[in-house]
């Protein structure tokens, strides 16, 4: 029997408890986004329409600042300010997450399904085996 993650995420099981956790995730994410306001105008109250035009493009780059707020909490060894029992690095790499699934439930999207499909899929790429990545024009990283 094949113990691997490659051949695990292949089976129906991970897939399932993959995309129920990032459907449970994205359910609680936008959930509390959207009890909280921060899917409704500040001043009217008036609902945002998540296809409103470059709010898509606002919402990624508030998930890269939080990438760049854990890139910075490595980068100096920081415990975080709001849980400083943890590293500042892993909690904002939650924090990018939670921002993923909130934009991702606002759009309706199922990205848990993508991401069990992803690494299904990945698992399988040619261009991801060591012996390819190590031949020229491979991926170094
Ligand atoms: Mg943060």
């Amino acid at each position: 029997m094949d113990h691997s993650y490659k051949h695990a995420i292949t089976t129906q099981t991970y897939s399932t408890l993959i995309k129920t956790a990032g459907k449970n995730l994205q359910h609680v994410c936008h959930g509390l986004s959207r009890e909280s306001g921060w899917w409704n105008d500040p001043k009217t109250g008036a609902p945002i329409d998540p296809k409103t035009p470059f709010l898509v493009p606002a919402k990624l780059m508030l998930c890269v600042t939080e990438l760049s707020e854990a890139c910075e909490g490595d980068r100096k060894g920081l415990p975080d300010d709001k849980l400083p029992h943890r590293p500042m690095l892993e909690v904002e790499l939650a924090d990018a997450i939670i921002r993923c699934f909130d934009l991702g439930g606002a759009l309706g999207f199922d990205v848990g399904g993508a991401i069990a499909e992803k690494l299904a899929f990945n698992a399988q790429r040619a261009d991801h085996k060591p012996e390819n990545r190590a031949q020229a024009g491979g991926k170094a990283y």
